[in-house]
């Protein structure tokens, strides 16, 4: 099993037709691909070129570039999710789904009913773990680029950035005013922003914040969703209906 051979590249690291690989990079390459010297990997630029790499020399971690090739396709609509915080390991599972899907952007939120609360160190340790768990899946899955993870925002933050987004979706278990059917049929959106709350949902003050701004509150059926499913069920509802799951 020699795993997925493919590593994003910082623009920095290229010089003379070479990649000079981060540290944490040459281990993944050592260790866990365990690619020798005259191996191949493909290299990501983000949103610029795939390169063909050719291992120069895996202690050191250089390679050559044997070719340049156009980027991996990027998806045409993009995909913001601001996600109620919820606990560790599910904004992980949370963040890996939707970057296989092809979410645009993270962007942690702080609601009402919030029961994660980070000190702000945490919330920094937090972020550059979610940051490397998009890293990983972009890598894993074939992405030209890797969705950024943002740091943390208030509810009220959160929904007022949400809104420069062309397509703008609350996810309500309550008294919602649509399916998602009816905001699915819409022609293709450039952006689109999705609002999911945390394990104990939103608070009727934050739905009617939203309602107000003109935000669609909607319904996925029936049945009550765990916080973590959402997300991906949205993200891959979008990419279906305007995005390139097809
Ligand atoms: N407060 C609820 C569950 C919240 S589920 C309870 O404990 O009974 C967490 C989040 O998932 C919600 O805030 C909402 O954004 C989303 N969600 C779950 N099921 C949903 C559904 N059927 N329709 C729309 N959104 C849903």
């Amino acid at each position: 099993m020699t795993g997925v051979r493919r590593i994003f590249i910082d623009p920095q690291a290229i010089s003379d037709g070479r990649i000079r690989f981060r540290p944490d990079q040459s281990h993944y390459l050592r260790r866990v691909l365990r690619l020798r010297a005259g191996e191949m990997v493909t290299g990501i630029l983000e949103g610029e070129a795939q390169l063909e790499l050719r291992i120069a020399d895996p202690q050191v971690g250089w390679a050559e570039i044997v070719r340049w090739l156009p980027p991996p396709p990027e998806p045409p609509v993009r995909v913001h999710l601001y996600q109620g915080m919820v606990k560790g390991q599910k904004m992980t599972e949370i963040v890996r789904h939707c970057t296989e899907l092809g979410a645009f952007a993270f962007h942690p939120l702080r609601t009402a009913r919030c029961v994660v609360r980070l000190d702000p160190q945490s919330a920094v340790h937090r972020i550059q773990k979610w940051r490397k768990v998009a890293e990983s899946a972009s890598q894993q899955c074939g992405r030209g680029r890797i969705p950024a993870v943002h740091p943390p925002v208030s509810y009220a933050e959160g929904l007022e950035e949400a809104c420069h987004c062309e397509t703008v979706i609350l996810a309500y278990e309550g008294d919602a005013d649509l399916p998602i059917r009816e905001v699915l049929k819409s022609p293709r959106r450039g952006s689109v922003a999705l609002i999911v709350g945390p394990e104990g949902g939103f608070d009727a003050r934050e739905v009617e914040m939203a309602r107000s701004r003109g935000v669609s509150v909607v319904s996925l059926g029936k049945r009550i969703l765990r916080a973590e499913t959402v997300g991906p069920v949205l993200t891959a509802l979008v990419m279906y209906a305007w995005g390139d799951l097809s």
